[in-house]
Formats: C-alpha cells, sequence, structure tokens
C-alpha cells in the first residue's frame, strides 16, 4: 500500500504543481530543481560530490559523460552503494532465469542493451519506480475511470519497474519478447488489450497478423517504445488500427519525452535539463541532467542519439522542447570518409524510389562497403536490388561519394528479441 501511495502522491504533484506556461518560467523551475538536487543528492556520489556547491550558472564545469565512462565509474556515481560486478552478475541471473525481482538493499537493478548492444545497468529505488509509474500514467497511458485497462507491454526483459502497475485503473501484462512469435499473438489474442505498448518492430509484427485475421484485437491505445519509428511503419500501424500511434521516448537513461495530443514529441524538461550539442541548423545531440534520479545520478550524460528539433511552437501550448523526430543513434550514421549518411534521409531517398520489398536493412561494415537486405519475394528480388542500387547511386553522387560497393541478400539482419535497426554501422577496423 505505501508504494500505492507514493504512486498517488507523485501522480497528484504532477497534476497539481507542474503548469509551466513560458521558458522562462520553466527555466525558474529547473534552476531551483538542480539547487535541491546538489544539496540532497550529489553529496552521496563520490564522483560527483566535488560539484555540490558548484554554482548552477557554471554547469558546464561538469564533464560530460558518456556510457562507456559512465559505466566505468558506477560504482563511484551510484549512491547506494552498489558495485558494477554484484549488479551486473545479479541482473545476468535475473535475466537468463527470467525471474524478475532482481534487488540489491531495495533498489532495482535492470540490464539493458541500448541500441549500441553495449550492456548497461541501471538503478531504481522504489521511489523513482513511483514517480515513473505516476508520470506514465499522467503523460501517457489514457485512463479510463470506469474501466480497468488492460495493458499489453512488449518488453526484451521484465522487470520491478514496469510490473508495479496492476491496481484498480489497470491490469498490466507483460509479454516476453523472446518467447516465439506465435505464442505471443496466441497470447496476446487472447488478453485481448485496451493499450498495446511495444517497440515498433513488434508492432509491425502485431499489425501484420491483424491484417492477416491471425489475431483479432482492437486496442484504444497504441504506444511505441524506445526505437526509432519509421514514418512508414507508422503510417502502417495506424492504418491498421484505425488509431494515432503514441510515441515514448525511453531509454536506460530515463523517459525522456512523449508525444502530446497533437502528435508532437515534447521532452520531459520539468524532470530533465537538456543542453544541446549542435550539429546543424535543426539537429543536436542531448547532454542530459536528470534532477529527477538520485540513486544512479545523471549529470551532463551525453546520449547518442540525434534529435531533431521543431522550431514552431506546438499547439497544446507546452514549452517544453517539440522534437520533430528522433533521427537515430550516432551508430546509425553511416560515414563515407567523413561525409555522413542520416537513416532518415537515406530511408526517405529509398521509399520515394521503391516500395517494391517487405522490409529491408543496410549495414554498413566497413569504410566504404553497405550490406543490404531486402525481404520480398524472390521473384523481385533482382528488380529490387537493381531498384537500391539506382537509388543509392543518385544519392551518393549528389553527395559526392564515388567509393563504395554493395552486396545484396534475399533476407533481412534481423536478430530475434534485439532491436531492430534499419540502417546501421557496425564499428568496423578501419
Ligand atoms: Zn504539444
Amino acid at each position: 500500500m505505501r508504494f500505492k501511495l507514493k504512486i498517488l502522491y507523485h501522480y497528484l504533484s504532477l497534476i497539481l504543481k507542474r503548469k509551466f506556461t513560458s521558458r522562462e518560467m520553466l527555466h525558474a523551475f529547473q534552476v531551483k530543481q538542480m539547487k535541491l538536487y546538489q544539496k540532497r543528492v550529489l553529496p552521496k556520489s563520490t564522483f560527483y560530490k566535488q560539484y555540490e556547491k558548484l554554482k548552477i550558472s557554471n554547469w558546464r564545469e561538469i564533464p560530460l559523460i558518456s556510457k562507456t565512462e559512465f559505466m566505468a565509474a558506477f560504482d563511484k556515481i551510484n549512491t547506494c552503494n552498489i558495485k558494477l560486478k554484484e549488479a551486473l552478475e545479479l541482473a545476468i541471473q535475473s535475466e537468463q532465469i527470467r525471474d524478475f525481482k532482481s534487488e540489491i538493499n531495495g533498489i532495482t537493478v535492470g540490464l539493458s542493451t541500448g541500441t549500441s548492444g553495449k550492456r548497461g545497468i541501471f538503478l531504481v529505488s522504489e521511489n523513482e519506480r513511483a514517480k515513473w509509474v505516476a508520470l506514465v500514467m499522467q503523460r501517457v497511458i489514457k485512463v479510463n475511470p470506469f474501466k480497468r485497462q488492460k495493458v499489453a507491454f512488449f518488453l526484451r526483459a521484465n522487470s520491478n519497474l514496469y510490473s508495479s502497475v496492476n491496481s484498480a485503473l489497470f491490469e498490466f501484462k507483460y509479454f516476453d519478447i523472446f518467447k516465439s512469435k506465435l505464442d505471443l499473438l496466441v497470447e496476446l489474442d487472447s488478453f485481448q488489450p485496451d493499450i498495446l505498448a511495444s517497440q515498433p518492430s513488434y508492432l509491425i509484427e502485431i499489425s501484420k497478423a491483424q491484417l492477416n485475421k491471425q489475431i483479432q484485437i482492437s486496442p484504444t491505445q497504441i504506444i511505441s517504445f524506445a526505437e526509432v519509428l519509421d514514418d512508414a511503419d507508422k503510417k502502417f500501424i495506424q492504418q491498421t488500427f484505425q488509431i494515432k500511434l503514441d510515441e515514448v521516448y525511453q531509454c536506460t537513461e530515463g523517459f525522456l519525452g512523449c508525444t502530446c495530443k497533437f502528435g508532437n514529441m515534447h521532452l520531459n524538461e520539468d524532470l530533465v535539463y537538456v543542453e544541446k550539442e549542435w550539429i546543424d541548423d535543426t539537429r543536436f545531440y542531448p547532454i542530459i541532467t536528470d534532477f529527477s534520479r538520485n540513486s544512479q545520478p545523471i549529470l551532463r550524460y551525453k546520449l547518442n542519439d540525434i534529435l531533431e528539433v521543431k522550431n514552431e511552437p506546438c499547439a497544446c501550448g507546452s514549452p517544453f522542447i517539440c522534437i520533430n523526430k528522433i533521427i537515430g543513434r550516432e551508430d546509425d550514421v553511416l560515414d563515407f570518409n567523413g561525409i555522413k549518411i542520416y537513416p532518415d534521409l537515406l530511408s526517405r531517398k529509398i521509399s520515394l524510389h521503391t516500395d517494391n520489398f517487405i522490409r529491408y536493412t543496410i549495414v554498413q561494415s566497413s569504410v566504404s562497403h553497405l550490406n543490404i537486405g531486402i525481404e520480398c519475394p524472390i521473384d523481385d528480388f533482382a528488380f529490387s536490388c537493381e531498384s537500391f542500387e539506382a537509388c543509392i547511386s543518385s544519392y551518393f553522387t549528389s553527395l559526392g561519394i564515388n567509393q563504395y560497393t554493395l552486396s545484396f541478400k534475399n533476407q533481412i539482419e534481423l536478430i530475434e528479441g534485439q532491436k531492430l535497426r534499419k540502417i546501421k554501422r557496425l564499428n568496423y577496423e578501419n
């Protein structure tokens, strides 16, 4: 009961306190939150202790940190006296036996691979869990006071973080994406969710099954989590279920944003202070300071994602940064001797040129080579290859890229249980 009261407390405080009408008001709030955070949390972190008296205006003196450095300094950063070695052992063990009650000193330990494929550990206290649940309820899930909502949640791994939402308002069911696709579909069909939340690659599988009448579900809300959502995929899912898709921008580092009722993605700037490292006029790498996380402080943490900002204010009136789209991770950007190719631009070119495929993947495996996988009927394969080749050739020539080779396969590179990325660059040796 204590946990539910905490959720209620956070839920009410979200509803009652936070109405921001301008950037100035938001900024003043952020400064106040950061000062509190400095005082309450930083003294408990060996790594960040030295910044407890830093003036907020000098925030940039705190060194940038990336995932690799963050994991390397894990023992010193976290405030719960948890060692990376024991956390990792526990998280791997829980994932192997698929029992997700992994806790150390009352702190939930979760394992994430993220899109980079590198292991990350996240720590969440009970209070942070309650906050997360409150936030999801307030910002994402449509609460129906007259009907208990059945929520189907597709995940690579469960954790206490997600299974804690069962209440009078929700029935929460977790679908383990390591199970066979057929089993999952049967289970989903019998569950009949009101709300469906999943990675886009699974939403597509579910949409296909719905289209060919393998399943018959009628969710009133569909939430896309985690991966970059392609425009074509979004349209396909929305058309299949005849509803607008809600998107959540959530990663190990936190719950960073979600779409508003106008379908625009806003960053949760009342929880996270966002600095922008600009790439050009509209694209940037976010550097985040999350003043809602106590067990594992996130300070000036540079994310691997590239965000494209929307400059026009949103009709919903929120002053939070509005994102046109999450373009992709840094390692999704192809690189030919310094000439960068952004995945969304390349996939747009391809969609304009051909749609003679079911799905495809493009993987840069060396400085000048692309492996292209095209899922399509074998009879169409030769024609599809020609179309891809023509499209890539004209696009690359326009960018001044002449030295490259392509190879084609009649299947895509999909690893079960992994997040699907359409376009990516491998960590190859030069
Ligand atoms: Zn909005």
